[in-house]
């Protein structure tokens, strides 16, 4: 589901990994990739949400630090590593240009943004379209295109109607979270949460504004839809 919140546990157990370090992991299983970004404000990276908000831009990633005694951030970001095999960027591009020769399909991405420490939300199920080479005034970085896609399950296919979705920014999330005090508003229960716009986007409802949107567990979620049907 969107913007179901997690630990920084629960998102491991869910991956099935004993820890999720890097930002980028191409093809962590057989069905999808996997990223971690941050839009916070001390954010290694400069990841964006698009004006049409479900197109995000995700910046690639620099030289690792122990390469050499200089700042990462001065240095081009690599494709490829020294012996010659692709990073995670190189590897990400080699998707790109595979899908834009129409030889596979886009490559399906979970994207998981982190909203306060230990704080996680999954932002959806998005599909790498694109990347471009951008210069930053120091050196060369990638900016990745991930468009969310209408298949919100890798597994079980359910289709979200991409017309009436909105992603919700970071800054309103972690509003939210601080003002709902990381508890279901109508419960006061601290698992299964999500952020629920309280009225739908297709009603009418905006994710532009703390307002409508809340914290909600799972369970007043399902009592919530049946009032609604
Ligand atoms: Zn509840």
């Amino acid at each position: 589901m969107l913007d179901q919140i997690f630990s920084y546990r629960e998102m491991c157990d869910i991956e099935n990994v004993q820890t999720l370090q890097r930002g980028m992991n191409f093809r962590m299983n057989p069905h999808y990739s996997v990223i971690l970004m941050s839009r916070r404000s001390n954010a290694p990276y400069s990841d964006k949400i698009l004006n049409d908000s479900i197109t995000i831009e995700y910046e690639g990633h620099d030289e690792p630090k122990t390469a050499h005694d200089m700042n990462p951030k001065l240095f081009d970001q690599p494709n490829k590593t020294k012996k010659g095999t692709l990073t995670q960027n190189g590897k990400f591009i080699a998707a790109v240009e595979k899908y834009k020769k129409e030889t596979t399909i886009a490559e399906p991405i979970k994207v998981y943004e982190k909203i306060l420490p230990g704080v996680w939300s999954l932002k959806g199920l998005f599909n790498l379209i694109d990347y471009r080479i951008q210069h930053d005034g120091k050196r060369n970085v990638y900016i990745f295109s991930l468009k969310l896609s209408d298949k919100q399950d890798v597994k079980i296919n359910t289709q979200i109607d991409l017309a009436h979705t909105r992603l919700i920014s970071s800054e309103i999330k972690k509003e939210v979270w601080k003002r709902d005090s990381g508890k279901c508003v109508i419960c006061g229960s601290v698992k299964n949460l999500h952020f629920d716009h309280d009225l739908p986007f297709s009603r009418g409802g905006t994710s532009l504004s703390s307002k409508n949107i809340r914290l909600l567990c799972a369970k007043c979620n399902l009592s919530k839809s049946d009032k609604i049907e």
